[in-house]
């Protein structure tokens, strides 16, 4: 099975390790990459595990699986990504259907690698 993440590498090489605990991801990519795919499996202990700062603070679980039983996560498409010390940013676009709608969401995240962990910290959308 190929990554949903859209790497072209095989799930069980990519993103799988991340999901299932036994790996950390090394970049702030890989990490955007893997919080992608929890989206698409419903994985909302990984989502909430991988957020810190405001959005942690603001992440509203029950809207957010609420949301997901309309949504279906079609494509990502990593723009680009940047990382220096422990602050990273991720430009991406994601492809979903809301309630059979297409629809896409740009976004430049933002990431901080506090105690060996990249988290998610920010995320603009345009
Ligand atoms: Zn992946």
């Amino acid at each position: 099975m190929n990554c949903p993440c859209g790497s072209g590498k095989t799930y069980a090489t990519c993103c799988a390790p991340y999901l299932e605990g036994k790996a950390l991801p090394s970049t702030p990519e890989a990490l955007m990459r893997s919080r992608y795919v929890a989206y698409t499996q419903n994985n909302f202990d990984y989502i909430e595990e991988t957020m810190g700062g405001v959005p942690l603070e603001t992440f509203d679980r029950k809207h957010t699986q609420a949301m997901a039983k309309d949504t279906e996560w079609t494509k990502l498409e990593v723009l680009s990504s940047s990382e220096e010390g422990s602050r990273g940013t991720v430009q991406f676009i994601a492809f979903y259907t809301f309630r059979g709608e297409e629809q896409m969401m740009h976004e430049i995240s933002t990431f901080e690698k506090i105690k060996g962990k990249w988290i998610y910290v920010g995320g603009e959308v345009s």
